[in-house]
């Protein structure tokens, strides 16, 4: 496995395409954190923080929450010592202007590898997932109905890590599910277009066993 002084990798595609799963992987790969603006955002609002206060309002509808907002969350998180030696962005940036301040960070500039990866799913596989996904509202594990179902007792989905009755995220209702990958559609394409001229994207298919898709990335990153 090649070794970087500073690794940067863009995990891109619509919700459910498995970024986190696959963030996650790379996390362990290469000891750099999993950046994940949905899961800071979601820890904002726990909190009761002004940011998520404000938020709240758009992600509970699959909305895009502003660019400022978002923007100044990555660029404080990846100023702190753990990010030194790299980061996984998972669900950042999410539309060009996003992606055309993320590759003017100095942070970003400074790296030995920027890559981005493109989980490609269809919606339909989408929405299927996304349906069927529950999460731990304790250790925010998440689970699938469809992939391998949590225990049932007495008729409810429990955490096998903490035995915390599992929950369906605010935004993975089906009439959000739907408004979420209308927005993922209306602005990932020119910021796909903005990493391929740069010659950092790569595509990978997401409609297979998720050992076999990091499979893949880690091939993209060798
Ligand atoms: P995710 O967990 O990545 O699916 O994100 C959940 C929600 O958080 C999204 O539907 C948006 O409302 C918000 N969000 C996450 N990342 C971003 C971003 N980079 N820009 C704007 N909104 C975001």
């Amino acid at each position: 496995m090649k070794k970087f002084s500073r690794l940067i990798v863009v995990l891109l595609g619509p919700p459910g395409a498995g970024k986190g799963t696959q963030s996650e992987m790379l996390h362990k790969e290469f000891g750099v954190p999993h950046l994940s603006t949905g899961d800071i955002l979601r820890d904002s609002i726990k909190q009761g923080t002004k940011i998520g206060k404000e938020a709240q309002n758009y992600m509970h509808k699959g909305e895009l929450v502003p660019d400022d907002i978002v923007f100044n969350l990555i660029e404080s998180r990846v100023n702190e010592d753990d990010c030194a030696n790299g980061a996984i962005f998972d669900g950042f940036p999410r539309n060009l202007s996003q992606a055309k301040n993320f590759l003017n960070l100095e942070y970003v500039k400074n790296a030995d590898l920027v890559t981005s990866i493109l989980v490609n799913i269809s919606d339909a596989d989408a929405v299927k997932r996304l349906s069927s996904r529950r999460y731990c509202p304790k250790c925010n594990k998440i689970f699938s109905l469809a992939v391998k179902p949590p225990k049932l007792e007495n008729g409810t989905y429990i955490c096998d890590n903490c035995g915390t009755e599992l929950e369906i995220r605010d935004d993975d209702k089906i009439e959000t599910i739907k408004n979420r990958l209308s927005v993922y559609h209306s602005f990932a394409r020119p910021m796909l277009d903005l990493f391929d001229e740069r010659a950092i994207l790569r595509i990978v298919d997401g409609n297979q066993e998720s050992t076999e898709v990091s499979k893949l990335i880690i091939k993209e990153l060798s």
